[in-house]
């Protein structure tokens, strides 16, 4: 299969950096990728984002869009080869593929090394840099093979990297049997205590994925640098401790989220949206500044049936209006499907319950949303801290811990349910949950007055300045985009 992209318009001067971005698909890995891509492009970069087919549909309003305005971007398709990787047909997209197929679904990436190779060498411009996700190891290949460097993507902070890196590099768990018994994360100048459960390592903890987590490791040791949605003011010793311990250069280019200005680009960034997003605005303009919680786990998690009903009804007892955004409530039994039904009768104008994909940004950046229960995803996590926003920390799996701590105890923006282990891919057997008045007691928290409160929402106000100040002429995150641009020109 050889790849198709669309007409070939993006010959904007030979001279011109041009970025191949490799995203994972996984709308938290792909949707940063894309806003990153369009932010080179603001900045006189040709980008070409590759994608399978149902995926590249999937930002391509995005993508079109910032075409139309005269950006040089492009997607490049390239169909998945399903039966060869034993794979089932259409499970293109990590929020799609049955968690038993998960190494097919890598290898099936893997496979389209070679049509991505083909397809670059035969189509101008040739690239001059590939950005890939850091989870495809397989592209240190590819960027040899086309003789460009190599750059790794993370929609992370440095601050999870680093301790995750730390962690590994000093073998903190060394000798430390019970994976809840917490170690101090090694090499920090302040103290944090992480288990081996909240930081177990990219694809660490069962056998049959050590190879693959050392291969992604080697990728990520021999990158020629790597590109961050973070931003420097925010954690600059966690910025230049990563830098140092990998010995390579960081350019942190974050909130990339900040690359949507308009309200109509917004609702269009990831999924096709479940609700009408100026119903949802209007929905929005009669309640107070400040008193909407919203709340929502990403592109990947969801609550439990039993859990969605211990979170619905501590919703409703903390008294606050709230938009609740439930990924896949179809799949729940008939009681929890009813409930919801229920609940949603009942809260009637104080309740928005959004059944699929919501306009997140859209919905935190409107002055009457006061706070954001999150899974601790990092694009969520950064999307709340540039709208301003504390947060109710819950986070279920990966670098989600990581991110906890960043936001509960480095900036302070955040109150804790208290989950202390993975509730998804390397979860625990036990049933993990979070009680009715744990929910109402955090969201009461972060949403009510009291000095605590005050302090968390003038810390989280605080950010959002710094962050809007990072992408705009002159800060941190500009000046690497620009550096970027300019570094990976093509040779004259
Ligand atoms: N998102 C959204 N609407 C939804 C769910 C998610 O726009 O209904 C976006 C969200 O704004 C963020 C991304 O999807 O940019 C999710 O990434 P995150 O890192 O927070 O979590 P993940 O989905 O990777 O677990």
């Amino acid at each position: 299969t050889s790849g198709r992209g669309d007409a070939d318009d993006t010959g904007g001067g030979t001279q011109a950096a041009h970025f191949v971005f490799i995203p994972l698909m996984a709308q938290g890995h792909l949707i940063p990728a894309v806003d990153t891509a369009l932010l080179l492009a603001t900045h006189g970069a040709i980008c070409s984002i590759v994608g399978t087919p149902a995926t590249a549909a999937r930002v391509r309003r995005t993508v079109d869009s910032a075409r139309q305005s005269g950006l040089t971007v492009r997607l490049v398709e390239f169909p998945l080869d399903y039966a060869e990787a034993g794979l089932p047909e259409g499970a293109d997209n990590m929020d799609n593929v049955p968690v038993e197929y998960m190494q097919n679904y890598f290898h099936a990436i893997a496979l389209l090394r070679a049509p991505i190779e083909s397809y670059f060498r035969a189509h101008a411009p040739y690239p001059t840099c590939v950005v890939s996700d850091f989870i495809h190891p397989w592209t240190t290949v590819l960027a040899a093979n086309l003789g460009v460097p190599r750059l790794s993507f993370f929609s992370m902070c440095a601050f999870c990297l680093l301790c995750q890196h730390n962690v590994e590099r000093f073998d903190a768990f060394e000798g430390v049997a019970d994976h809840n018994e917490a170690v101090v994360v090694p090499g920090l100048e302040k103290r944090f205590l992480v288990t081996r459960a909240q930081a177990p390592g990219f694809f660490r903890g069962s056998a049959e994925w050590e190879e693959f987590a050392d291969y992604i490791e080697r990728a990520r040791a021999e990158a020629d640098g790597v590109i961050m949605n973070t931003f420097e003011e925010m954690e600059p010793e966690y910025v230049a401790g990563y830098a140092a311990a990998r010995k390579m250069r960081v350019w942190t280019v974050g909130p990339v989220s900040l690359y949507h200005q308009r309200a109509a680009t917004l609702a269009a960034r990831g999924n096709a949206i479940a609700i009408d997003a100026d119903e949802c605005l209007r929905w929005l303009d009669g309640k107070e500044p400040g008193s909407v919680v919203y709340v929502s786990f990403g592109s990947i998690a969801q609550a439990v049936a039993k859990q969605a009903v211990e979170l619905g009804i501590g919703l409703e007892a903390s008294g606050q209006p709230f938009i609740w955004v439930l990924r896949n409530a179809h799949e729940y039994d008939e009681a929890a499907r009813a409930f919801l039904d229920e609940l949603e009768a009942r809260v009637a104008g104080r309740g928005l319950l959004v059944r699929g994909w919501a306009p997140q940004v859209l919905i935190l950046s409107h002055a009457a949303v006061g706070g954001f229960v999150t899974h601790c995803g990092w694009n969520s996590t950064l999307e709340a801290v540039t709208a301003g926003l504390p947060v109710v920390t819950w986070p279920h799996f990966t670098d989600q811990f990581l991110n906890e701590k960043f936001t509960v105890e480095v900036l302070g923006i955040g109150v804790s349910v208290g989950v202390t282990e993975p509730l998804m891919y390397q979860a625990v057997e036990k049933e993990i949950m979070v009680g009715r008045d744990v929910v109402e007691a955090a969201v009461r928290s972060v949403m009510g007055g009291g000095e605590e409160a005050e302090e968390r929402r003038r810390r989280a106000r605080a950010l959002a300045v710094m962050a809007r100040a990072a992408m705009q002429e002159g800060g941190s995150s500009h000046g690497n985009l620009l550096d970027l641009v300019s570094r990976f020109k093509a040779a004259s």
